[in-house]
């Protein structure tokens, strides 16, 4: 973090709908990973400025605008926020563009787009958020409430950086909860204009709070807070472990998104051209910086060599380009350091034995940016490093199968448990592996689909928790039961 002076594009704390200068008064610089030129300056926030946040997210918890208020009201003002974040699609593709590297397409069409949705989704459901009345013995009457868990921490990582904020703040809305956003420092800009857009849909101080910054010091400041609740987190496992670890300390609630190393199976009978280009984007799109990546393909071997020629085709004519032209579909890896890492990985897959089959190179577009090739290793073993390791990155492990009775052990071989997809013409053969296969969502002769009403989580080191659909709800509410003696 370093001392800067304020200029027309620095960005401050967003804190009791109010712009509020970082108490260190320090600042960080974000950078376009596609022209490596500063595009912000962004204040750091610290402990100091968390606890503010947290106490501000507080008193709105308890506060007659917001506490009190109808939860078709609530609703009525989330789906503003939709109306407003859809008129400024355009402003919040650019800004998702140049924070993150993605291509503009993909901002354009899917990560604000489903932002909207997420948030219309949810402002349906604020008044819809009920208990139940329960027939106990005795002359009583028993009733549940569902109350908002209280405020939340939302702590989000940089590759879809408004989407999975919205999977967290949208339910927290409906159900009446706060929130204290910290983004990544890595991609800040998104979530400081949504929060704006908020207040000027009406939502009341305090509600949401950006304090972007250090996950080491704010993200950390928000999991030891006694005043926050529950932690919502999407990111590393390896981050995500020491989460619950610390939140151990006050029992608070933890849900967590983390990484995953997800299977493709394609089984001889798949229909190949639908199956090829499903692999593709299940890996490429997003430079491959998707938890849920399709980065391990279990090929059957009767189809492996017509299958590698169409990946190796299309991974020679999807070479990364400028992420702001319309035509990109691959983009900037997000930052010089994670293009270190995934150049790392790529260099260990040679060293272990697997045969790189494209790409493998990083590139610079216009002599700059942190680029990399959609890479793409043959001959892989499931037990190597770029098998079981998460990449975060553009790179494909494919694994020849012989014998269709082993590759759902294959598949399952890994510590992760976020996603999978099964190819196949036999709905049989497609229903039993979906069943077999240990992870939170599949799919079956298609890829990486999401919806706002489709739960999304992990099993095993993938997290626990669900994102979306009704089952969010359960994440962001307690359930009270009531006792009434009805014994005259
Ligand atoms: P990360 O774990 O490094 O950071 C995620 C967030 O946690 C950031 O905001 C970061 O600042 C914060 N953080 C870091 N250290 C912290 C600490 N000690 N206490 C509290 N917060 C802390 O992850 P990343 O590199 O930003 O994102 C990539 C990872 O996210 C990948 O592993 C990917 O699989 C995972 N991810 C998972 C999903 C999912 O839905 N399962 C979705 C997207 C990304």
């Amino acid at each position: 973090m370093t001392q800067v002076a304020a200029s027309a594009e620095t960005r401050q704390l967003f804190i009791g709908n109010e712009s509020v200068k970082p108490h260190s008064g320090s600042y960080y610089t974000s950078i376009n990973p596609a022209t490596e030129e500063p595009i912000a300056e962004i204040a750091a926030a610290d402990v100091h400025d968390t606890d503010q946040a947290v106490k501000a997210a507080q008193a709105a918890l308890g506060s007659k605008e917001w506490g009190r208020m109808d939860a078709s009201d609530r609703g009525r003002i989330i789906w503003k926020i939709a109306d407003l974040l859809e008129a400024h699609l355009e402003e919040m593709a650019t800004l998702e563009t140049i924070d993150n590297g993605k291509p503009i397409f993909e901002s354009q069409y899917v990560d604000i787009p489903m932002c909207i949705n997420v948030l219309r989704y949810f402002a349906g459901w604020a008044d819809k958020v009920q208990g139940d009345t329960i027939p106990v013995r005795g002359p009583h009457f028993v009733y549940t409430r569902r109350e908002p868990v209280g405020v939340i921490g939302a702590i989000t990582p940089w590759n879809f950086p408004l989407i999975l904020s919205m999977w967290k703040i949208a339910p927290a809305l409906a159900t009446g909860c706060t929130v204290v956003h910290k983004p990544a420092a890595l991609t800040s800009l998104t979530a400081l204009r949504f929060a704006e857009l908020c207040a000027e849909a009406g939502l009341p101080a305090g509600v949401l709070n950006v304090v972007p910054g250090k996950g080491s010091v704010v993200g950390q400041a928000l999991v030891e807070h006694p005043g926050v609740d529950k932690i919502a987190f999407t990111g590393s496992t390896e981050v995500g472990k020491g989460i619950m670890r610390d939140a151990a300390d006050s029992l608070k609630r933890v849900s967590l998104e983390l990484g995953g190393k997800s299977p493709n199976i394609i089984f001889a009978d798949a229909d190949l051209d639908a199956a090829t280009r499903g692999v593709f984007n299940g890996i490429f799109s997003g430079k491959g910086e998707v938890c849920a990546a399709g980065s391990r393909l279990f090929v059957a071997r009767a189809i492996h060599d017509q299958l590698m020629e169409g990946l190796i085709a299309r991974a020679e004519r999807a070479q990364p380009a400028d992420p702001m032209h319309p035509k990109t579909r691959m983009g900037a890896i997000v930052s010089k350091q994670q293009q270190g890492t995934v150049l790392g990985y790529i260099d260990k897959g040679k060293a272990d034995g697997a045969r790189l089959a494209a790409g493998g190179l990083a590139v610079k577009v216009n002599d700059r940016g942190y680029f990399i090739q959609p890479t793409i290793f043959d001959d892989v073993r499931n037990d190597m490093t770029i098998a079981q390791e998460e990449i975060f990155g553009p790179v494909l492990s494919v694994i020849p199968f012989d014998d269709s009775d082993d590759v759902v052990a294959m598949a399952n071989d890994t510590q992760y448990g976020l996603a999978a997809a099964v190819w196949t013409r036999d709905i049989t053969r497609a229903h039993n592996v979906a069943a077999q296969i240990k992870a939170g969502t599949v799919w079956i002769n298609m890829v990486n689909f999401y919806d706002a009403a489709a739960p999304f989580g992990g099993y095993k080191q993938s997290g626990f928790g669900r994102e979306l659909g009704k089952k969010a709800l359960e994440g962001y509410t307690e359930n009270k039961t009531v006792w009434a003696n009805l014994k005259g």
